[in-house]
């Protein structure tokens, strides 16, 4: 017997996620966080609709509306206004939320919070430093309190979700790849006196003279980020003089907003090359760190900890080994690198400050593009590899539709319910998958209303698709082939093919 089923290190969002996910599914969680409040500053400005989908799991979707805004597009001009790339953004995106939502970070933490008060299985221990991990048996995680009284709890596995400067992967001692990009900005978080409308909500100004960045940050809110020019003075930048001088042009003054904070951040690439060893993992920041200018710190932490919970699930309910956890790793490793590497590359095309450089780059990104309509964001990337059978569509993201069942018409994951899920034209025969509590969905025209998931079968050639609890497709079946579809999930649960 342990003191608690998993502890987590860190309450912040991606702890906080993970502690909701685990205890809706029964098991009894204990956070350890060292702050003794929450942390009431702002980072995060947004997420995209395929993390809004994730959140909801939590049981928070009926609140997202109230604490966000949907963004209507990201543009990056030059200096001189000109676009280089436009992106539409839709409130009705292919996974049943808004492509783009704007927030407060500390608004959607609070609501994360207020699920974890309503679940008895979550213990939070704030003004818990944990200060050192023991794995065996069980694990052995030793925190100190404010009054340096120590306190040692058993767990059988332990997720280090304690952020950027992680000792959980210190503890660990992995290697971590840095790819040794590093610019520092400043941050400007404004709340606008007057309603102002902002189209598009979301603008990359590549001006060379200084990189600026405009974005909505949740009802009333916004956020104005300036790169640190070579040669400028760090502590002349991070004042409220240099803030409002900088917004001023922006028609954001002291007349027409408060500054509620300023302070610069040093954007930095990396991740760790190891998310699992033994009983302990890695989840959020602690395992990857990017910059922000494809939004998608956050959003990564969250799909981490869609992907861990499930299997952590399996793995303590005794219906799969340990080493299915290896899958999770693998998986999610490859995923944050590609958001990484993205995220950089984007940086490295904003942060340019030698206007000759500048204007070579404006005037091949102007040849390319012009007359081309505003394009639509990139779909939720698919799993390269893991824990799938190889078939047609296996690893893409399943969209979200509306959907009527049994009377009630809304999203599919709430109408249907979340976990696995067979999407089938035929009968399901599978004990295997009951054992799981797969949702079968016999697709028919009066379920799927909006006629999204016999098209998403279609365009893989496919009769059934099994779909993972992460919403990653495990793999596709032809017409008579959902037996061998289901036994290749329970061979893959059962014995999973280790991974590096
Ligand atoms: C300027 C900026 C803009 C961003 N914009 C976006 C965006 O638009 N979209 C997006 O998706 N992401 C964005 N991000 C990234 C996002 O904010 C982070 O990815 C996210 O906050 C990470 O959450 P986390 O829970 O992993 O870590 P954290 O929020 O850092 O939480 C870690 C927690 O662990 C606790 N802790 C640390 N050590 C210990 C210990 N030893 N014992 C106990 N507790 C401990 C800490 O006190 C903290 O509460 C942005 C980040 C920045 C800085």
């Amino acid at each position: 017997m342990t003191d608690t089923d998993v502890v987590i290190v860190g309450n912040g969002p991606i702890g906080a996620t993970l502690s909701v996910l685990l205890a809706q599914r029964g098991w009894r969680v204990t956070v350890l966080e060292r702050r003794p409040r929450p942390y009431r500053l702002p980072r995060a400005t947004s997420f995209d609709g395929e993390t809004a989908r994730l959140l909801a799991a939590t049981g928070i979707g009926p609140d997202l509306g109230r604490i966000t805004a949907p963004a209507n597009g990201y543009q990056w001009q030059t200096a001189d206004g000109q676009t280089l790339l436009d992106i539409a953004f839709t409130t009705e995106g292919p996974y049943g939320w808004p492509d783009a939502n704007t927030m407060h970070q500390p608004a959607l933490e609070e609501l994360v919070a207020a699920r974890v008060a309503d679940l008895p299985g979550i213990t939070v221990l704030r003004g818990h430093e944990v200060v050192a991990i023991a794995d065996g048996e069980h694990v052995q995680v030793t925190a100190v309190d404010a009054d340096d009284v120590s306190r040692t709890l058993s767990a059988r596995w332990v997720v280090g979700c304690d952020g950027a400067n992680s000792f959980v992967r210190e503890h660990l001692d992995v290697p971590v790849t840095d790819l040794g990009f590093s610019y520092e900005w400043l941050l400007c978080d404004v709340q606008l006196t007057e309603p102002r409308e902002f189209v598009p909500t979301n603008v990359q100004i590549c001006d060379p003279a200084r990189p600026t960045t405009l974005v909505g940050s949740g009802p009333g809110r916004r956020r104005w980020e300036f790169m640190r020019l070579p040669g400028e003075n760090a502590a002349e930048l991070n004042t409220a003089e240099t803030a409002w001088r900088l917004l001023a042009p922006f028609g954001v003054t002291p007349g027409t907003a408060t500054l509620l904070r300023s302070t610069t951040y040093i954007f930095q690439a990396r991740w760790a090359d190891r998310w699992r060893v033994g009983h302990v993992l890695l989840a959020g920041d602690a395992a990857h760190l990017m910059p922000p200018f494809a939004g998608q710190g956050m959003c990564s932490g969250i799909r981490d900890v869609t992907n861990l919970a499930w299997k952590l699930d399996l793995t303590l309910r005794g219906l799969a080994p340990e080493s299915l956890l290896d899958s999770y790793g693998h998986e999610r490793r490859e995923q944050a690198r590609e958001a990484i590497l993205a995220s950089v590359q984007l940086g490295r095309v904003i942060c340019v400050t030698d206007p000759a450089a500048a204007a070579e780059r404006d005037a091949t990104v102007l040849a390319n593009r012009r007359g081309k309509p505003a394009g639509r964001p990139e779909p939720a990337k698919p799993l390269a590899g893991g824990l799938l059978h190889e078939s047609p569509g296996a690893g893409v993201v399943v969209p979200q539709g509306r959907v009527c069942a049994g009377g009630t018409t809304g999203l599919f994951d709430d109408v249907v319910g979340r976990g696995f899920v067979l999407l089938t034209t035929e009968e399901s025969p599978s004990d295997f998958l009951a054992e799981l509590g797969t949702h079968v969905v016999r697709l028919d025209g009066s379920l799927d209303i909006e006629n999204v998931y016999r098209p998403f079968l279609a365009r893989f050639g496919a009769a059934s698709a099994l779909v993972r609890p992460d919403y990653h497709v495990f793999g596709t079946a032809s017409r008579g082939d959902l037996p061998t579809l289901a036994d290749a999930l329970r061979t893959s649960l059962r014995t999973p093919v280790p991974t590096p």
